[in-house]
């Protein structure tokens, strides 16, 4: 934790600069464990934007954090080095810039041996996070938490990346290892009959949000386990929530998890090889009494404990 008073985790929540749970802001990556990094961008939205202030208030969110998980036990912040990496420089105007120079980022801290734990941002910088953990891990096992499938083919052809669209890049690039890609939390109305077969074709083992209430958590959770072999990246929409408990968010779908069942989904990863996640499309202009960025603070916290259990 970082000592310097006007900064100071002995801070009241209310008090000094909202880095992630206090972590000390710096590049310096020597003995870092984890690295938390913000991606402020929404320029791959199709409907309501925003995201750029996702992670602002989510770090604000995070200092009501204490530090000790009671469900886990784990202090993760006691043994892990942690540092707020601040935040990757976007360009709004152009999405293939900013994704270029996500990679570039990413790749950084990978290679520096850090875990990423990336806070967006819509869900189109999934594509050059993934592209940064391939080239250091080869192609990962995938879990994506979300309502949506996000591998829909591009709405205009000369623009093929946005946050509809990155899984299905993912795939074609060889970025996830066959058969080992879940896609969960999955509704809503879709345009075309057949976009739910089509993620099936591409290679998702797509479950349903009906599937997810009928099995239970557990149950979904075993078939994750089961699946998935290879180094798993984590990747959460604020979205697979339902709007009830995160309605600060761009594309909100009715009938979604429970904060609670988020929390139990990603405390469910213990065990796995995790490698990287990123939590995706919280827009605060869209929210009220900052629930989503409170909720979604929380489920990077849970991540880090994962990591913290891993690690001990
Ligand atoms: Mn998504
Ligand atoms: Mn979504």
């Amino acid at each position: 934790m970082n000592d310097n008073p006007a900064f100071g985790a002995s801070l009241q929540p209310f008090m000094g600069i909202p880095s992630f749970m206090r972590l000390p802001v710096t590049r310096e990556l020597t003995g870092v464990d984890a690295a938390l990094l913000g991606i402020p961008f929404d320029s791959g939205t199709s409907y309501r934007t925003g995201t750029r202030f996702g992670p602002r208030k989510i770090r604000e969110a995070s200092l009501m954090i204490w530090g000790h998980n009671t469900t886990l036990n784990v202090t993760p912040l006691k043994n892990l080095k942690v540092v707020d990496y601040g935040d990757v420089s976007v360009i709004p105007t152009s999405i293939e810039h900013t994704m270029t120079a996500i990679t570039e980022t990413a790749s950084e801290i990978i290679a520096a041996g850090a875990t990423l734990i990336t806070l967006g941002g819509d869900h189109s910088i999934a594509l050059p996070l993934l592209r940064a953990h391939a080239k250091k891990y080869g192609p990962v096992s995938l879990v994506h938490i979300d309502a949506h499938i996000d591998t829909w083919e591009a709405e205009f052809e000369a623009v093929p990346y946005s946050h509809g669209t990155p899984f299905r890049y993912a795939l074609q690039e060889g970025l996830i290892r066959e058969g080992e890609y879940m896609q969960v939390g999955i509704r809503g109305p879709v345009s075309g009959e057949n976009d739910y077969d089509d993620a099936r074709k591409l290679g998702a083992r797509l479950v349903t949000i009906h599937e997810v209430m009928e099995k239970g958590v557990t149950e979904i959770l075993r078939e994750v386990h089961t699946r998935m072999k290879g180094p798993v990246y984590v990747t959460v929409d604020i979205d697979s929530v339902d709007p009830a408990y995160a309605p600060g968010t761009g594309t909100p779908e009715v009938g979604g998890l429970t904060s609670y069942q988020l929390l139990q989904l990603v405390r469910g990863l213990h065990g796995l090889n995790l490698i990287g996640f990123d939590l995706v499309e919280v827009s605060p202009p869209y929210d009220h009494g900052d629930i989503t960025a409170i909720l979604a603070a929380n489920i990077a916290f849970e991540y880090l404990s994962l990591l913290a259990i891993k690690h001990r």
